[in-house]
């Protein structure tokens, strides 16, 4: 069977399951054989009727003696059914399902499966899953039905579903539509990486997931299928990394080890060994005439920037220009100052290139959008991208090469998002890292409180006082949707308005969130900077990349509706002066696991170990809305599998260090096509 002949070529699905399943979005053959269940009842246990206790979940294989509908007092339908075995017999029931008098008949032969509970004093199956073995008794002596049954007596796999999609029915035509598909379906994993890493053949591995005959199976499947996940990944990644070293040259950069001992220690500070390590990094990188792909990962206030600013200055000394991108003006305006700070006492000049000003330098910081089309009187050598921690980095990046240069410059990407080096590794498999692990010492430690609502207003005392003391503090309106519409806006605005009444008059109170024009915005924070406004209220999703100094307490409304690096990432908001600082966590969750998780923040101030533990917690689709990113699909592989995640990325690295192009491989590129123009975004 064709795997990508669409659904409804498939006998028995019609418009109405069409529609359904591609609900599920699910289109052709192949969707369906990879929607794979998310957990299976455990009906393996099959017992005779005189052997069944209460409370207990089994399977059972009879007879029926009698079926009938009875009618409650209350108007209700409950079918009673009599079972037997060779053992004995029991009394079946189901509730409000009448129609079933007009499938199960009397002298069927049933399998069933489910719970056996006390009803008055006796024990009775209730409402459990059934399927038919033989219509007519007197098939009886031919072979019983043994280990032939799908949707009883075995581990039953239960599907992600939808309105008019049961299980039941996805295991029905799953059962009948597999074996054909894998009938022509040849395993596309080349057979030394089969061996290598100990896995299931490829139709073992799908026969295993829908249908498996133990635990043992499910496992194999599922080790075989993330697998595949992630080294298709890998490989797509290694040949855009491949293809974008063969295709680009770049500027190769001589270093002045004289100079830049000279650049270090003027300083106004020593570098973190984390700090020299990157740098090293980046230096060596601008050795190649292959252009750098790199990304710095770095908590807040890690110090980025003076890294930035060292390969900035390398790039100087070889008679090229740089450019810096920040998200926003006011951040381009910042790093100007910061940079200056650091370069202009070497003879560099700083530009600046935004929408109110514009004034080339030997290196120039602006807004991505404007620096796209920015030309530089030198030509390019290095671009940064500064706080890109949204998806599509290397993307971004990449609309800046588009010169008239022959070279393509350097490129080296900045966030401050603490992507645990597991994920990193998938997400950016084309990318190389930087981790700077270690913060500049004696920062001060943010004193971090998860807050029951009964203390709300306690909080609310302790900001109107610090206010007194002429303090300033963020306040982060609930989390209403993962991006800002309308819906986020008003509760923000009513939020807003509610804090109004909270505090006397003479505090006043700013309101800063998405729908506001982008001059209204730099207007809200600027007056914050200023300190002409006590408290900012602020949704969510707003971008509040900016130096205060002077704020000292950082309040989440629905913090556990945050991942806890983000809540880290606002955190760091605070805590930027000389004061003591404070963030409250406020949450409306009683869950023990949710608590748990937001009390990591009172301990923990390292942005990657409390990554690490959303990831451990969560999972990888919930941690940086990677699920709703779009970009990767991942159905069984879990990101927080360190060994199965370098292991696919060494065997993709090895099969192309002998294979750049996968000729040998033709099932393998096809796949690899296949994956990427469904899911991978083209660059
Ligand atoms: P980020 O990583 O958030 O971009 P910055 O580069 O803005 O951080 O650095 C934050 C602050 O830390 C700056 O004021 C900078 O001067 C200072 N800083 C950077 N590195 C060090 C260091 N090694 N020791 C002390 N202070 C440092
Ligand atoms: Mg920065």
């Amino acid at each position: 069977m064709d795997p990508d002949l669409s659904i409804s070529k498939i006998p028995g699905i019609g418009r109405y399951y069409e529609y359904k399943l591609r609900k599920l979005n699910i289109n052709t053959v192949e969707d369906l054989i990879y929607h794979f269940p998310f957990r299976y009842d455990d009906f393996s246990q099959i017992k005779t009727i005189e052997n069944i206790q209460t409370g207990e979940i089994v399977s059972i294989q009879g007879v029926i003696w009698q079926i009938k509908n009875i009618r409650t007092r209350s108007g209700k339908f409950v079918t009673v059914v009599t079972v037997a075995d060779q053992s004995g017999t029991v009394e079946v029931v189901w509730f409000n399902q009448p129609y079933l008098t007009q499938t199960l008949k009397a002298g069927m032969q049933i399998s069933l499966s489910g719970k056996i509970q006390l009803e008055g004093f006796r024990a009775k199956l209730i409402s459990p899953s059934y399927e038919i073995l033989r219509s007519n008794i007197s098939q009886i002596e031919s072979n019983f039905n043994q280990g032939q049954t799908l949707h009883t007596g075995r581990l039953v796999p239960i599907y992600p579903e939808t309105e008019g999609i049961s299980s039941k029915w996805l295991r029905g035509k799953i059962a009948k539509i597999l074996p054909e598909y894998l009938k022509n379906q040849k395993d596309f994993l080349p057979k030394e990486i089969l061996k290598g890493q100990k896995l299931a053949k490829l139709s073992d591995a799908l026969n295993f997931m829908h249908f498996p005959k133990s635990n043992g199976e499910i496992t194999k499947a599922r080790k075989r299928l993330a697998f595949d996940e992630l080294f298709l990944i890998q490989l797509a990644s290694q040949m855009r990394k491949l293809n974008w070293q063969k295709t680009r040259i770049a500027p190769k950069m001589k270093i002045d080890n004289e100079r830049f001992t000279k650049f270090e220690k003027k300083l106004p500070f020593q570098l973190t060994s984390a700090q020299k390590r990157t740098i090293d990094d980046l230096l060596s990188d601008l050795k190649k005439d292959t252009p750098a792909n790199r990304l710095l990962e770095g908590d807040v206030a890690s110090g980025k920037t003076v890294v930035a600013a060292a390969a900035v200055f390398a790039v100087h000394l070889n008679g090229y220009s740089s450019l810096v991108a920040a998200p926003t003006e006011i951040l381009a305006f910042q790093h100007q100052t910061t940079l200056a700070e650091i370069l202009s006492m070497h003879g560099m000049t700083i530009g600046i290139w935004t929408a109110s000003k514009k004034q080339k330098g030997d290196v120039t910081v602006g807004t991505h959008a404007l620096l796209n089309n920015f030309k530089p009187e030198k030509p390019t050598g290095l671009v940064v991208v500064d706080e890109q921690h949204r998806f599509g980095v290397a993307q971004r990046g990449r609309l800046f090469i588009n010169q008239s240069t022959k070279f393509t410059p350097h490129l080296l990407t900045m966030t401050a998002t603490p992507i645990p080096r597991t994920l990193a590794l998938t997400l950016y498999g084309d990318l190389d890292l930087s981790i700077l692990d270690e913060m500049p010492k004696g920062r001060q430690k943010i004193a971090t409180f998860v807050v029951p609502n009964a203390k709300r207003h306690k909080a609310y005392k302790f900001i109107e006082e610090q206010v007194k003391k002429r303090r300033q503090a963020f306040i982060i309106t609930p989390f209403v949707e993962p991006s800002e519409t309308m819906t986020s806006v008003k509760a923000a605005v009513q939020e807003f308005e509610k804090l109004k009444t909270k505090f006397t008059k003479s505090v006043n109170l700013g309101l800063l969130h998405g729908k506001l024009k982008s001059k209204e915005k730099e207007a809200a924070i600027q007056k914050f900077q200023k300190g002409t406004i006590d408290i900012l209220v602020a949704t969510p999703v707003v971008e509040v990349g900016i130096d205060i100094p002077n704020a000292t307490i950082m309040m989440i409304e629905s913090a556990e509706r945050f991942g806890l690096a983000q809540l880290h990432q606002l955190r760091g908001r605070v805590g930027r002066g000389k004061h003591k600082s404070y963030c409250f966590l406020f949450t409306e969750s009683n869950s023990p696991n949710s608590l748990k998780r937001l009390r990591s923040m009172e301990k923990i101030d390292i942005g990657f170990e409390l990554a690490e533990i959303d990831l451990k917690m969560r999972g990888s689709g919930e941690i940086f809305g990677l699920r709703q990113s779009g970009f990767v699909n991942l159905k069984v592989a879990d990101l927080a599998d360190r060994k199965i995640v370098s292991e696919a990325q060494n065997e993709a690295k090895e099969l192309l260090s002998f294979d750049s192009s996968l000729k040998k491989f033709p099932l393998l590129s096809q796949k690899l096509n296949k994956l990427q123009s469904e899911y991978i975004q083209p660059n």
